[in-house]
């Protein structure tokens, strides 16, 4: 069994050990990658939602990834963990 693991924050897949972040105390997170989250902390951490959709949806065109494979991973974003518990943060900018 080999489940697909992607990052709780922007929906990459966690396909290889060099795209994991990293905790505070340097080990690997298997949640995160190394975009979203290194040192223990998010690199980004005032950032909303539909600005990660954005910058998802911009990182994947660049890549000439198919749009429904686009739209999958901009609609799978309110189910990650970073997402999912919203109502408890309610500081927008
Ligand atoms: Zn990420």
């Amino acid at each position: 069994m080999n489940m697909e693991k992607i990052c709780q924050s922007c929906s990459m897949p966690l396909d290889s050990i060099d795209i994991l972040g990293t905790e505070r105390d340097g080990s690997k997170s298997d949640q995160y990658c190394k975009y979203c989250y290194q040192g223990g902390a998010f690199t980004a951490p005032n950032m909303s939602m539909s600005q990660m959709e954005t910058l998802v949806k911009m990182q994947m065109e660049k890549k000439n990834m198919p749009s429904n494979i686009i739209t999958m991973a901009v609609d799978s974003l309110p189910n990650l963990k970073r997402w999912k518990k919203r109502d408890s943060i309610n500081h927008n900018l």
